[in-house]
């Protein structure tokens, strides 16, 4: 690809609470790469777009609110602060009911369609770690190095419960779980990019892996990668 010289283009998907986030971040941080949160990005629509009283159902509504909307990440404290026309919403982006609603925006093709370039644009340069549902399928089909990682349904109910409850949260595991399905279940059945394994992917099963071996297991690829690429 040609972003070799500036570094790769990685690209992680996988279902909730596999451990994308916490994994894609570190791995930025050891290959000196740009960190994409893109499901922050999509969480951070779901949030604008409810305060704005907007129906996920009204397309022309959708399409007119995205043109008007600013998305960036900034760091603060070392990393990667949401901020969404001016306003830092980190926080308030990660609720269980901001969880369910991005789900459902997220299957609408005018949020899809805005994102994707918006998310083209930070990578395409590469030196990049992006993660996702679709990164490896569509928005970078032709990325460097596709991990796709996983867990149990249960480890990632129960990790998911974990960092709410670390937040003080009121939530019960039962109900995490459930909700960590139901977000599955929507992820993988809608019509417009659904998550999915791409072909070309290395399966991470993270069920029983620490963080560390996860993390070794992915940078001795990308290391293998850049060696090939000279
Ligand atoms: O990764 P995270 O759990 O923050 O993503 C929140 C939601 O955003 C997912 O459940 C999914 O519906 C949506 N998403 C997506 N495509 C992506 C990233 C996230 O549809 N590339």
């Amino acid at each position: 690809m040609a972003n070799a010289a500036k570094g790769l283009i990685v690209a992680i998907d996988g279902p909730s609470g596999a451990g994308k986030s916490t994994v894609t971040k570190l791995l930025a941080d050891r290959l000196g790469y740009i960190y994409v949160d893109t499901g922050a990005m999509f969480r951070a629509v779901a949030l604008a777009a409810k305060r704005a009283g907007i129906s996920i159902d009204d397309e022309a509504a959708l399409i007119r609110f995205c043109q008007g909307i600013d998305i960036a990440f900034a760091r603060n404290n070392g990393c990667c602060r949401v901020v969404v026309n001016g306003e830092d919403v980190s926080e308030a982006i990660r609720t269980p009911e901001i969880s369910l609603l991005t789900s459902k925006i997220s299957a609408r093709k005018p949020v899809r369609d805005f994102l994707l370039l918006r998310q083209r644009e930070m990578g395409r340069k590469g030196g990049v770690v992006l993660e996702g549902r679709d990164i490896g399928t569509v928005v970078f089909p032709d990325a460097d190095v596709k991990f796709f990682l996983s867990a149990s349904a249960e480890e990632r109910g129960r990790r998911r419960f974990q960092e709410l409850k670390a937040k003080g949260e009121d939530v019960s595991l039962e109900r995490t779980i459930a909700e960590v399905a139901e977000r599955d279940e929507q992820d993988l059945r809608r019509e417009h990019a659904p998550l999915r394994r791409a072909d070309d992917a290395v399966d991470i099963d993270s069920t029983g892996l620490s963080v560390e071996e996860v993390l070794n297991r992915m940078e001795r690829i990308i290391r293998d990668r850049l060696k090939a690429k000279g």
